[in-house]
């Protein structure tokens, strides 16, 4: 189990912030929409910097002197600094609208949202007022049965800490990640006027009488549409990647997920889109897929569909008008078991049981399935290297330290899961850290052949985030190489505990893991036990 983990990763995240200098490009969603810049935004550290030419794109204006940037926003003027990279400016966004009062957050690895939180909402009579601090898009629906008036804020959450004050009578509520919807009932139908201030609140006004009248706000300038993708189409394709461009349109938050079915499909999933006008469902064929298709997607939305020969890294990100999805050979696979570097480790250990039930501890159940492993790495011809190879206390940063000192290929943590019901939860899961496709893929193989074994429920390859929004896992996110954390069974689940009592099975689960591991690194023909 994990919940030992939540406390040391809080701190890593403050320690670890801005002490590595790991570039990548970045997706902002900003105002509930994709910003599409020309030239990427990039994540350094815990900043995002964006190419301060086209700041326009969010509404914003910049001036950059050398080092020095003015930023100009919704009249704030904010004094920052630039970062000149391959002839472009770059001014860092966080910082910027931190200091105009907005928040952000990495939702994912590299996804950025910008949001704004709401500071008060009166619904009058004749109108609804919403103050926000913080960018935000808007529209205003008028609704009949029964005569009502939807204000949709885009960009914006409820912060559990800070509730607005509020006046009149209305509801409110989280429609989704970034929007905060606001309902006012009226006793007759009535037209809805009015939008954005120039100070970037919202006021929208009616009148029963119908009479109309004078609007002083102008309406939003940039009321998100829903997003709208083109005709996919491959644009490269080599042995080592493929790249499907997706023109797309709008967009709001949580646009997409990748993730693998039991049936061993991928789906990269856009929950929210449409097909723009013209576009087309097409097929796609590359060197990495085969059967590619964007689809109306099961439960709503579209979705890109495709079977895979191989394990691939999928990275979802936009670039342009563009999102392009990246389907490339995840890092250190080919070439087998030889010659790799694999660190196994054991969970908890020493004074740290994990979880346990009555005399069954968690850290024996990790260090045998662990040991297993280690062996049949070794067999099949790998460097294996234990973080603990008995019943020692090892702190849970040295372990990915361990991995990455010993310049390993990948990293391997093998848990034993438990919750707060007894018998409510039963299964495997395989995490990987945030969105690292590399990773995902690791995971995706390892829970594959595991599942095959166990007879137990598939709960598949998980992102980190899921379990820890903030940061994931610690081991994953410290370790610099594919990383996956295993958790084989609910020990206090009884179906599950049963399995995980007898050696034979926790060898059987070893062995599928390495299985798993040799599918990812492409020997899967050889050394099959
Ligand atoms: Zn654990």
């Amino acid at each position: 189990m994990l919940k030992g983990i939540a406390l040391a990763l809080l701190l890593c995240v403050t320690v670890s912030a801005g002490a590595q200098e790991s570039r990548q490009l970045a997706t902002v969603i900003y105002a509930g929409q994709i910003v599409a810049f020309a030239s990427s935004a990039e994540r350094l550290g815990d900043e995002c910097f964006v190419p301060a030419a086209e700041l326009d794109r969010l509404g914003w204006n910049a001036s950059v002197r050398g080092s020095q940037a003015r930023v100009v926003v919704a009249g704030r003027t904010v004094d920052t600094f630039a970062r000149r990279r391959g002839g472009t400016d770059f001014v860092p966004l966080r910082a910027v609208v931190s200091a105009v009062g907005g928040r952000s957050e990495w939702t994912t690895e590299s996804v950025l949202t910008v949001y704004a939180t709401i500071r008060r909402i009166a619904v009058r009579e004749t109108g609804i007022e919403v103050d926000v601090r913080g960018p935000v898009s808007h529209r205003v629906l008028r609704m009949d049965s029964p005569p009502r008036i939807v204000v949709d804020v885009y960009g914006a959450r409820l912060d559990p800490g800070a509730a607005p004050e509020t006046s009149g009578e209305f509801r409110m509520s989280q429609f989704d990640a970034n929007t905060v919807r606001v309902v006012a009932q009226l006793n007759v139908l009535a037209e809805p006027q009015g939008g954005l201030t120039p100070e970037g609140s919202i006021r929208v006004f009616w009148s029963g009488a119908r009479t109309v009248k004078p609007d002083p706000y102008r309406p939003s300038p940039n009321a998100p549409t829903p997003m709208t993708l083109g005709t996919p189409e491959v644009v490269s394709d080599t042995d080592d990647e493929t790249i499907i461009q997706i023109p797309f349109q709008g967009g709001v938050p949580g646009t997409f997920s990748v993730l693998r079915d039991t049936a061993g499909v991928h789906w990269v999933n856009f929950p929210s889109a449409r097909l723009g006008p013209n576009a087309r469902l097409v097929d796609l064929t590359a060197r990495a897929i085969r059967s590619g298709r964007l689809m109306d997607r099961p439960g709503g939305g579209l979705a890109l569909r495709f079977e895979i020969e191989q394990p691939m890294g999928i990275h979802v990100g936009a670039r342009g008008p563009n999102l392009l999805v990246r389907i490339s050979r995840p890092k250190h696979s080919g070439g087998g078991l030889a010659g790799k570097i694999i660190v196994v480790d054991a969970g908890h250990g020493g004074t740290d049981p994990g979880a346990s039930w009555g005399t069954l501890l968690e850290k024996d159940i990790n260090l045998d399935i662990a040991r297993h492993v280690a062996r049949y790495l070794a067999e099949g011809g790998a460097t294996v290297l234990m973080t603990r190879e008995d019943d020692t206390f090892i702190a849970l940063n040295d372990r990915p330290a361990m991995a990455n000192a010993s310049g390993a290929h990948l990293f391997i943590s093998i848990h034993t899961n438990s919750n707060n019901i007894v018998n409510s939860t039963s299964g495997t899961f395989t995490y990987y850290h945030m969105q690292d496709p590399d990773s995902r893929a690791l995971a995706e193989c390892i829970q594959a052949e595991v599942v095959k074994v166990t007879g137990l429920p598939d709960h598949g390859a998980r992102s980190d985030s899921e379990v820890y929004k903030v940061g994931g896992f610690a081991v994953l996110r410290h370790s610099r190489m594919p990383a996956v954390l295993f958790e084989t069974a609910y020990i206090n689940h009884e179906r599950d505990r049963q399995k995980l009592m007898d050696p034979e099975f926790r060898r059987a689960v070893a062995e599928a893991i390495v299985r798993g591991i040799e599918v990812y690194v492409g020997n899967e023909n050889k050394g099959r036990r």
